[in-house]
């Protein structure tokens, strides 16, 4: 039958079935595709939700009177500070506003722990003999290009659904202080869909580190991207950190590139108030200020934290029908038949798709073949390795609906020939 586990056929039926995808995978070829599934960018549509941007600021002096055409302002204005501090549970001192990038915010906030340190190092991280960080599994591969490119050598654990699993977190840095950090997206995990709890939070901002300066790198970047009505409350790390007595230990990312435009949107840092001066201190060395037009822009364009709110549903009403048709067609074509499990995620930008151990690159490659673009097999895991082969991610934003429709047709073909290669094999 359709939904019939492959593993329950006999030979004879799993040869047919083979047979059946083989046939299948070739027609899939010779229509000539040309798709792409790879990377987390907004669509045309959404970006279009923001052109609003594009008129303005209507004046050139923000809230607190400042003429945002000259040097300084190095934290950014408050205007807009105010804004992503309510949002991200912080206060307006606890933020900065940056350039275009959170990312280049994370990669400067890691060059001054190696370079000089942070507020509670005893020495500068690149003085260590080894610098380690864990890694949650799947992850954003460019955390781990990050961390490889400065030589700082990768644990991973697993991202449950919940955050990453804490007990094996607490277990690694108790006792190890060449574990200096772990980097975790919160919210919507890339590519998991996992929202960490509360519980999962507190755990880590309360735990016993051997390290005096561990960092939790808090990557915040889906904190507003929901795709339900069922909105995830991001836990409120800092909080939870200074009450366990280490307020310095999380240091908080976001940013407004799949808010606004991805490439002209604005990066925030959110710590404690003594971790925000030591990064303004080394920011400063090589920085005037921000771009404070871009960012009095955005603040006249949101008005307040409830614009922003506002804003993240329009995209939701866009997005929301292509991730539904990837849930369709999983569950059409691969349901049942025990060659593979997806996440279902409530909100951000993937799906993450485990297919039978051992066949992902050769999903991948597959579906390369047939003019279908997937994120690399073993992307999310650091150094590309995925030791089971098994994980792939789905980014369905970017192409229109009926590319979505058409490219996961034809990734659902592409698992179930390897999987019936496998099993035959
Ligand atoms: N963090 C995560 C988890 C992301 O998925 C992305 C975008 N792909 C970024 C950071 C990049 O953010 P930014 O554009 O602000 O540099």
């Amino acid at each position: 039958s359709n939904a019939q586990p492959l593993t329950e056929l006999s030979a004879d039926q799993l040869a047919a079935f083979r047979q059946e995808q083989q046939a299948a995978y070739e027609t899939l070829k010779s229509s000539g595709l040309k798709l792409d599934l790879t990377r987390g960018k907004p669509s045309a549509q959404q970006l279009d939700l923001s052109n609003g941007l594009l008129q303005l600021p209507t004046s050139y002096v923000d809230a607190a009177g400042t003429d945002t055409r000259n040097y300084g302002g190095l934290q950014g204005i408050a205007q807009l500070r105010e804004i992503f501090a309510e949002l991200l549970w912080v206060e307006p001192e606890q933020v900065v506003a940056g350039g275009n990038s959170s990312l280049t915010m994370m990669r400067d906030t890691l060059y001054y722990l190696m370079l000089s340190g942070g507020v509670d190092s005893p020495r500068p991280w690149a003085q260590e003999e080894k610098v380690r960080f864990i890694c949650p599994v799947p992850g954003y591969d460019r955390h781990h290009t990050l961390l490889e490119s400065l030589g700082i050598e990768m644990l991973t654990v697993p991202m449950q659904a919940d955050g990453p699993d804490a007990d094996a977190v607490a277990a690694l840095v108790a006792d190890d202080p060449t574990i200096k950090g772990i980097w975790i997206v919160p919210t919507y995990s890339n590519p998991a869909g996992a929202v960490c709890s509360q519980e999962v939070a507190a755990k880590l901002a309360s735990m016993p580190t051997a390290a005096p300066d561990f960092k939790i790198f808090w990557d915040n970047a889906y904190a507003f991207h929901h795709l339900t009505q069922d909105e995830a409350k991001s836990a409120d790390v800092l909080s939870l950190a200074s009450a366990a007595g280490h307020p310095n230990r999380p240091i908080m990312f976001a940013s407004t590139s799949k808010i606004t435009f991805a490439g002209a949107g604005v990066g925030f840092l959110a710590a404690s108030v003594e971790q925000v001066k030591w990064y303004l201190g080394h920011l400063g060395k090589g920085s005037i200020g921000p771009d404070k037009i871009n960012q009095l822009r955005h603040a006249e364009f949101f008005g307040d934290a409830d614009g922003v709110r506002k804003h993240m549903r329009g995209h939701r009403d866009i997005i929301a029908p292509k991730f539904a048709e990837v849930q369709r067609i999983l569950r059409q074509r691969l349901g049942g038949k025990g060659v593979a499990t997806w996440t279902d995620p409530i909100g951000g930008y993937f799906v993450s798709l485990d297919v039978i151990p051992g066949t992902a690159s050769r999903v991948v490659q597959l579906a390369k073949d047939a003019g279908i673009a997937l994120t690399p097999a073993g992307a999310s895991y650091p150094y590309g390795n995925d030791p089971d082969d098994t994980n792939i991610r789905l980014a369905p934003t970017f192409p229109v609906a009926e590319e979505v429709t058409a490219a996961m047709e034809a990734v659902a073909t592409c698992v179930l020939l390897a999987a019936a290669e496998k099993l035959a094999g």
